[in-house]
């Protein structure tokens, strides 16, 4: 039996880690919508987490998540 249990986790700040379309993040410029947002700690559970804190969420989750 082979098994394949080394994931390379790509990290990948463009896009988002839930949905993986483009997550529009400025972080790096310091300031992003993000920053101003409050996310849900039931969307953030669903991150990886290698990602957490590194990796932005897209808008189109967090309003996801708020409309459920
Ligand atoms: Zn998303
Ligand atoms: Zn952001």
């Amino acid at each position: 039996m082979y098994r394949l249990m080394t994931k390379t986790i790509y990290i990948d700040e463009q896009h988002c880690p839930l949905c993986g379309l483009k997550n529009a993040c400025s972080g790096k410029t310091g300031d992003c919508w993000c920053f101003h947002t409050k996310i849900p700690a039931e969307l953030i559970k669903r991150i990886p987490e290698e990602m957490r804190g590194k990796v932005c969420i897209c808008r189109t989750c967090v309003i996801a998540s708020e409309e459920n």
